[in-house]
């Protein structure tokens, strides 16, 4: 083989695809209950967005990003998550003199340089949401109802819903100095990840992955202990309307998220699935990024789904979907192949998918074939039928079988592949 992928991509294929078209589907059914429309940006941005935005020093901007220069010596990254984008258009195109809310969603491929492990990729893919200019709670409450809403009716079960406020710049700078404080006595027991970055950002210290973090700060400050009365109030009733809402959460005061932007409420969805706990989806407030770059005064929050280990978890919890064609066209003879393509045509463009048996052979032989693809009818056309102007149908899931005239197909297919299953002797 000359040409395969490179480390950590890879292709999804059907039958995936199907998933993955049913997934977006809904996705962008359930998003319309709310408000939110499609936005599309490039998945090329100026390195310096996402430095800004995600933070100097987090793990994505400090060792994951593909950047490049390109020919005209400008750095250039392939975006590593879709918050950046949407912000920068956002206040490019003026989104804001739009009737608030703004409520947008976006789908596709994200850029991380990761160690490739099981159910991570280096082009991974997210569908997420962001809504602008409501500082309400209950907007918080609303999109994780519809995420909810949305795993719910691809039918994922056991969902968990950890939530947290972090705070605001007025609040956590008071935290972070006790949180420094505290992790400066435990400096040995930390990671030299966190050794190294606890006094710029002492927070990742709290949600490090590394057995002696987690250990360390077990007994830390905890945030909500710290927060402003305005934080206060929002994080209260946020969790009041999610109450209303009858969503079961529960409060990961050590949930802050790996990104810099978020402020206030932070939340991650999980599902338990096969003794496991997957995380699906996650998201938060972001009330300073738009001011940041640029653009007015304006208060966001959003959410990503990771679409790997979503079609993951679906693939283990029920059967996949097949492509099934209405119909597969049986002939035998070249004059029956001759009518056959003329009546491929017309029933394509009536509505009915057909496949037509280009390789000729037996009767036997091609309705194996017919089977193969998982077709609903065989439409058999033989040089005695087409001295009648006829064809049969067959119904292949329980071989009813009944002669129609050849004009008169689709309406006989419509009868076949509507009307209840007979019986099998
Ligand atoms: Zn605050
Ligand atoms: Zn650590």
């Amino acid at each position: 083989m000359k040409y395969r992928t490179i480390k950590g991509v890879q292709d999804i294929l059907p039958p995936d695809t199907l998933l993955w078209q049913h997934v977006e589907a809904t996705a962008q059914e359930i998003f319309a209950l709310y408000g939110f429309q499609e936005i599309r940006t490039p998945i090329i941005e100026f390195t310096e967005l996402f430095v800004r935005s995600i933070g100097e020093n987090t793990d994505i901007v400090e060792k994951e990003m593909y950047t490049f220069e390109d020919r005209a010596g400008r750095s250039i990254t392939l975006r590593p998550e879709g918050t950046a984008s949407v912000v920068r258009a956002y206040i490019q195109n003026h989104l804001y003199n739009l009737p608030a809310p703004q409520k947008f969603f976006y789908k596709g491929p994200m850029f991380r340089y990761e160690r490739p492990q099981k159910g991570r990729y280096r082009q991974f893919h997210q569908i997420g949401v962001e809504a602008f200019a409501v500082d309400d709670p209950r907007m918080d409450a609303e999109i994780i109802e519809m995420l909810h809403l949305l795993l719910d009716r691809l039918g994922l079960g056991n969902l968990n819903t950890e939530v947290n406020s972090i705070g605001c710049p007025n609040c956590r700078p008071v935290y972070r100095d006790k949180l420094i404080q505290y992790l400066k006595d435990r400096i040995d027991s930390l990671c030299a990840d966190c050794q190294r970055r606890y006094e710029v950002n002492p927070l990742r210290v709290l949600d490090c992955k590394v057995q002696g973090c987690k250990a360390a700060v077990k007994d830390a400050p905890r945030i909500t202990d710290f927060l402003c009365n305005d934080c206060k109030e929002h994080f209260e009733k946020f969790l009041s309307y999610l109450k209303a809402l009858e969503i079961p959460f529960t409060i990961n005061t050590s949930m802050v998220r790996g990104l810099d932007y978020y402020t206030r409420t932070t939340f991650e969805v999980t599902t338990e699935s096969l003794g496991a706990q997957n995380a699906v989806a996650a998201g938060g407030r972001y009330d300073g990024l738009v001011k940041e770059f640029g653009g007015p005064s304006t208060p966001a929050i959003g959410f990503a789904i990771g679409m790997e280990r979503l079609i993951t978890l679906l693939k283990d919890s029920k059967e996949p979907p097949a492509f099934c064609p209405d119909v597969y066209i049986v002939t035998l003879g070249d004059n029956a192949e001759e009518k056959a393509f003329g009546i491929a045509s017309a029933l394509r463009k009536g509505g009915f998918s057909t496949e037509l048996s280009y390789k000729g052979g037996s009767l036997k032989s091609q309705l194996r074939r017919a089977d193969r693809l998982k077709a609903k009818v065989a439409i058999i056309i033989g040089e005695d039928e087409l001295a009648k102007g006829v064809a049969v149908c067959k119904r292949l899931s329980d071989g009813m079988q009944i002669e129609v005239a050849l004009d008169e197909i689709p309406k006989s297919l419509e009868g076949l592949l509507h009307s209840p299953p007979i019986s099998v002797r």
